[in-house]
């Protein structure tokens, strides 16, 4: 165990939570772009990956839950709403009938860093993760996932590139690991969808 190390905290209110009916449209037609080519998706063992969200209010979003990446399709019991969180605590707050996962510190840490971005993707794609890695703005190797430093290090790196037209951030210690974001959900999707596409072709 790395020293130091902060175990992540969920405090999780089981219940149902309201989803405006464009933000849950939104989030179905945008997930299913990116679960059709396996950016979001579960590994052989069972383990999901990937996850999207969108800014409600203040810095507090809708976000996927934990263990959904299986679904090639949600409904409204698989998103939890991140109602408080702490960096340094590495934990958060959530309410829904699925837990938010540990990657909602992530997303957390580019809504705090740019108050004008409305949505966040996290996917995974090792081919993709690879060639990008070092090439785009990429957080250190040395920061592992699910640890405070890594919502700080990618908040850092979401204000620097805060002026450049594709917004991606490269997970250096996340291996596959992958973030997008943009005024809206289809804007952060397109964005990685994009870079997939050329990428492919290169
Ligand atoms: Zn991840």
């Amino acid at each position: 165990m790395t020293e130091g190390y902060i175990k992540f905290q969920c405090d999780w209110a089981k219940e149902e939570i309201l989803i405006p009916d464009p933000i849950l449209q939104s989030l179905k037609k945008e997930r299913s772009r990116l679960y059709n080519l396996n950016l979001i998706g579960m590994y052989p063992d069972g383990i999901g990956f990937g996850n999207i969200s969108i800014r409600t209010e203040g810095t507090l979003f809708i976000i996927t839950g934990s263990a959904t990446g299986q679904f090639a399709t949600l409904n409204r019991s698989h998103y939890a709403f991140v109602s408080a969180y702490s960096f340094a605590g590495n934990s958060i707050s959530c309410q829904g009938q699925t837990k938010a996962s540990a990657e909602s510190l992530t997303h957390a840490a580019v809504y705090e860093a740019l108050p004008e971005v409305g949505a966040v993707v996290h996917v995974h794609s090792l081919w993709l993760w690879e060639k990008l890695l070092n090439h785009y703005p990429t957080t250190s190797s040395e920061i592992e996932y699910g640890t405070p430093e890594m919502a700080f290090a990618v908040k850092k790196l979401a204000a620097e590139i805060k002026d450049i037209e594709e917004k991606i951030i490269i997970m250096g210690g996340h291996r596959e690991g992958i973030l997008a974001f943009g005024n809206d959900l289809e804007e952060a999707t397109t964005q990685i969808l994009k870079i997939y596409n050329r990428s492919q072709n290169d």
